[in-house]
C-alpha cells in the first residue's frame, strides 16, 4: 500500500503557476498582488449529507472545488489558490486518480493553484478552502441592495434540482432532459467571469446554493429590504422544455439549490449594460424582481396582477426543517 506521502505526490501535486511555495512543505506561501484584498471561503462535502455513496469520483472532484469558486464569484473575487482537506475510508488508487482528475480539471479551467491540503483516514469528507483576490473595496456583499434596484439571476436556476429529483428516482425524464439536468447537478459551472464583470454593476450578490428564495432572503435580511419577485418574469421557459410537471418546475426554480447561479441586485440604469454583458459572456441574465423598502428581510412573490402568491418551499437548511 502506498504511503500517505506517496499518495499526495501521485495525486495532488501538480505544477503551480502563481504560488511561491506549494505542496510539500509545512505550509504554502502565496504573494498577493499590490492593491488586492484576500478573499477566503471554505465548503465541505460529506458523504451521505451532500452526496450519496457511489457518486462518481471525478464529478466529486470537480464539484468540491466548483462550489467554493462559486462563493468567490459571488464576492466578485478572482480565484487564485485552493487547499484540499480530504478524509477517505481507504487509499483507493482508482478513486483518487478519478477524483484528482476532476478536481484539477476545474482548477485549470479557473486558473487555481492547489497549494496544499491534508489527507487522513475517515468517513469520506472533502473540505476545500479557496482564496481569491479583489481590488481593495470592490468586493460584492449581501448588504448593498437598495430600494428601487432590480433583482437579477444568471443561467437557468432549477435545472440541477431537477437532476437531483431524476437521479434519486423521484421523477422520470427523457434522455436529453436527464443528461442536461444531471450535468448541471454534477458539474456546476461557477459564474466566476460574471462575478468579476458585476464589480461595477451590482449592488449586492449571492450564489444560489440552498435555493433561490432562501438565498435571496439573505440579501433581503442583510440589506434590510424586501425582495419582490415577479412570477411571470422568472425564467420558466427552459425548465418547461425539460419537464411537463409545472408544480415540480416551481419547486425546482424557487427552492432548488445546487445550481450555483448568481442572484444579484443592480440599479435600473445598468439594465442595458447587463443585457450586453449577458450576450458577450454567453450567460443568460434575467430580471426577476425589484427591491422595495418594506418589510425589511422579506422575499415576496407576486403574480402578473400584483397579488401575493404563497411560496411553499424556500430552500435548504441543514439544521432547520430541511425543505422550508
Ligand atoms: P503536515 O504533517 O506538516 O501537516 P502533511 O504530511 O499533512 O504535512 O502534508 C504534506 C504536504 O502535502 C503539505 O504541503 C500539505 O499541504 C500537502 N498535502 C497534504 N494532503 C494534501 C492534499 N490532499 N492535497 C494537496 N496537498 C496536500
Ligand atoms: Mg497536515
Amino acid at each position: 500500500m502506498p504511503s500517505e506521502f506517496e499518495l499526495i505526490r501521485r495525486h495532488f501535486t501538480r505544477p503551480v503557476s502563481h504560488t511561491v511555495l506549494g505542496v510539500g512543505d509545512d505550509a504554502a506561501l502565496m504573494r498577493l498582488r499590490p492593491g488586492m484584498q484576500l478573499v477566503a471561503s471554505t465548503d465541505m462535502l460529506v458523504e451521505g449529507v451532500h452526496f450519496t455513496a457511489g457518486t462518481d469520483a471525478g464529478d466529486l472532484g470537480w464539484k468540491s472545488l466548483a462550489v467554493n469558486l462559486s462563493d468567490l464569484a459571488a464576492m466578485a473575487a478572482e480565484p487564485r489558490w485552493a487547499l484540499l482537506a480530504l478524509a477517505i475510508p481507504a487509499p483507493e488508487e482508482r478513486w483518487l486518480a478519478a477524483f484528482s482528475e476532476g478536481l484539477f480539471r476545474c482548477a485549470q479551467r479557473y486558473s487555481v493553484d492547489v497549494a496544499g491540503g491534508d489527507t487522513t483516514r475517515g468517513p469520506l469528507t472533502i473540505a476545500v478552502t479557496v482564496f481569491g483576490e479583489v481590488p481593495a473595496g470592490q468586493a460584492l456583499r449581501r448588504e448593498g441592495a437598495r430600494p428601487g434596484d432590480d433583482v437579477w439571476v444568471s443561467g437557468r436556476p432549477g435545472t440541477a434540482a431537477l437532476g437531483l429529483a431524476a437521479s434519486s428516482g423521484r421523477i422520470a425524464l427523457d434522455a436529453q432532459a436527464r443528461s442536461r439536468s444531471l450535468g448541471a447537478l454534477q458539474r456546476p459551472q461557477p459564474r466566476v467571469e460574471l462575478g468579476l464583470a458585476l464589480r461595477d454593476l451590482a449592488s449586492a450578490a449571492i450564489d444560489v446554493s440552498d435555493g433561490l428564495v432562501a438565498d435571496l432572503g439573505h440579501i433581503a435580511e442583510r440589506s434590510a429590504v424586501c425582495a419582490e419577485l415577479h412570477d411571470d418574469w422568472l425564467p420558466w421557459a427552459e425548465l418547461a422544455t425539460l419537464t411537463p410537471d409545472t408544480e415540480l418546475a416551481r419547486q425546482c426554480l424557487l427552492a432548488g439549490g445546487d445550481d450555483y447561479e448568481l442572484v444579484f441586485t443592480a440599479a435600473p440604469r445598468h439594465r442595458d449594460a447587463l443585457l450586453a454583458l449577458s450576450a458577450t459572456a454567453g450567460v443568460a441574465l434575467t430580471r426577476i424582481g425589484v427591491i422595495r423598502a418594506h418589510p425589511a428581510g422579506c422575499v415576496a412573490l407576486l403574480d402578473a396582477a400584483g397579488r401575493d402568491l404563497p411560496i411553499r418551499a424556500r430552500g435548504w437548511d441543514h439544521f432547520g426543517a430541511q425543505r422550508r
